[in-house]
């Protein structure tokens, strides 16, 4: 998505080889306009993937799931991070690593917002070594339903996240693909 990489040619930041920066205007302070279209492009690219909900891991990838279900017409189920002492019934509940905190937490649904019958898509904001994707599908899979793809609004292409997903048979699509990122210097994998 060319608006997409341009953006994060002026905004973001190689913060080193591995983690990139990109809070100006993805995942604390938001661009609206430029979410809006990113949902447009989710929407287009998994139009006949028959998608019937939208999950999203709290909390960056909440912004660009909630303008793919919008454009999409479907609802979108959040998955949460902490255990509010509130849900307790009916929670399905698996660890993940995480890759910016260094840490592991439980990544946890309420089973009644997704049922067998959903094909679920879900958008995420950074695709890295795969973790928080591959809880998130452990989940939405455990409560019965398929995932009718991943989107990435950023994937980095040099960890195994993009690779292992694929070779697990799951459709991906990354709007900015990043092959390398060197000296401050970031290279997409498709251009
Ligand atoms: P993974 O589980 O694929 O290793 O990492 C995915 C999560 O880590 C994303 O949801 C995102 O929040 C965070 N993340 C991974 N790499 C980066 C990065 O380079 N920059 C930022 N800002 N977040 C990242």
């Amino acid at each position: 998505m060319e608006e997409l990489k341009q953006r994060i040619l002026r905004d973001g930041r190689a913060l080193n080889s591995e983690v990139l920066l990109v809070d100006s205007f993805l995942n604390h302070q938001v661009d609206p306009r430029l979410m809006q279209k990113i949902g447009m492009e989710f929407a287009r690219r998994f139009r006949e993937a028959g998608v019937t909900k939208i999950a999203t891991i709290e909390a960056s990838g909440i912004a660009p799931a909630t303008m793919t279900a919008l454009e999409m017409g479907v609802s979108m189920v959040i998955l949460k991070k902490s255990v509010s002492s509130i849900l307790s019934e009916g929670i399905l509940q698996t660890e993940v690593f995480s890759f910016t905190k260094n840490k592991a937490y439980q990544l946890t649904l309420k089973s009644q917002f997704i049922s067998p019958e959903d094909r679920v898509l879900l958008i995420d904001d950074f695709l890295a070594n795969g973790e928080a994707a591959f809880g998130a599908i452990r989940l939405i899979e455990r409560a019965g339903a398929r995932i009718a793809g991943v989107g990435a609004v950023i994937a980095k292409a040099f960890q195994p996240g993009l690779e292992k997903l694929r070779k697990a048979g799951y459709a991906v699509e990354a709007l900015a693909p990043v092959r390398e990122m060197r000296e401050g210097r970031i290279l997409f994998a498709d251009d």
